[in-house]
């Protein structure tokens, strides 16, 4: 589904990715793990072009990003390909930011009918299927404030889901909430990778990343330091930067 290859990502001066190379096949779940500031939200960030970069390759679905200028300056090249991609990798960020004035029902279908343009009584209906799925149906008529942070990142993911994308980007879904609440994400996260999404994860949760993950992704300093098999990367990890990664998290 997503394709990436040799990218390089500067800040001003601050080259943030030295020519990283990822793939997320249909089904696939891919894992991002490594230090603060290592890369890892700006490398997803780029996947669904919220970032630009400045060299290397993105493909959708085999259809290369076409990009205009060079550079800092370079940026896709065309407003509607980019908003394909974008709809078809929906994210689900860390502080779930949900829309304070609505409730969660339309919340989850904002999107859908704004900016797919959906009918907004079937979309009405996937919303609410989504939200039960995700256990929070009961919720629909409820603004954000009154739902727990679980809560909250479980309506998170609904609104992801009635998007239809072809794959899920999660960016530390879990990290804030309390250790009671992350257990439902989790949960729900873990389903939705037993159902074969497509999902690239930045997580900090390696037990979560051990039992979902189909490919596991370590980043050192803009750079992939190992990756491979969860089975590899966590019981027989090759590099001493990952060996001393994984002592100080697990
Ligand atoms: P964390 O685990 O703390 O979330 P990360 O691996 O996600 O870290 P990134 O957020 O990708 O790291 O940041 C990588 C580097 O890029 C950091 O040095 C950060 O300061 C820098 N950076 C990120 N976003 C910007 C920005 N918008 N402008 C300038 N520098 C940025
Ligand atoms: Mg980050």
């Amino acid at each position: 589904v997503i394709e990436i290859k040799n990218l390089h990502k500067s800040f001003g001066q601050l080259e943030v990715l030295k020519g990283v190379d990822i793939t997320a096949h249909r089904g696939d779940v891919v894992s991002l793990i490594g230090s603060s500031g290592s890369g890892k939200s700006t490398l997803l960030r780029c996947c669904n072009l919220l970032e630009d970069s400045q060299e290397g390759e993105i493909l959708f679905k085999g259809e290369p990003v076409r990009w205009t200028g060079s550079g800092l300056n370079r940026r896709p090249a065309d407003p509607k390909q980019v908003l394909r991609i974008r709809t078809n990798l929906s994210m689900v960020f860390q502080q779930f930011n949900l829309w304070a004035h609505m409730t969660i029902l339309q919340n989850v279908m904002e999107a859908p009918v704004t900016v797919l343009g959906r009918d907004r009584a079937e979309v009405e209906d996937s919303a609410r299927r989504y939200l039960d799925k995700v256990g929070i149906g009961d919720k629909c008529d409820n603004y954000p404030a009154q739902l727990s942070g679980g809560q909250q990142q479980r309506a998170a993911i609904a609104r992801a889901l009635c998007m239809e994308p072809e794959a899920l980007l999660f960016d530390e879904p879990t990290s804030a909430l309390d250790p009671e609440l992350e257990q439902e994400v989790i949960k729900v996260i873990k389903d939705l990778a037993a159902e074969g999404r497509t999902m690239i994860i930045v997580t900090h949760d390696m037990k979560m990343a051990a039992d979902i993950s189909s490919h596991v992704v370590f980043l050192h300093q803009g750079l992939i330091e190992e990756e491979g098999a969860p089975e590899d990367i966590f019981t027989a990890p090759e590099s001493q930067r990952l060996q001393g990664f994984l002592s100080a998290t697990m």
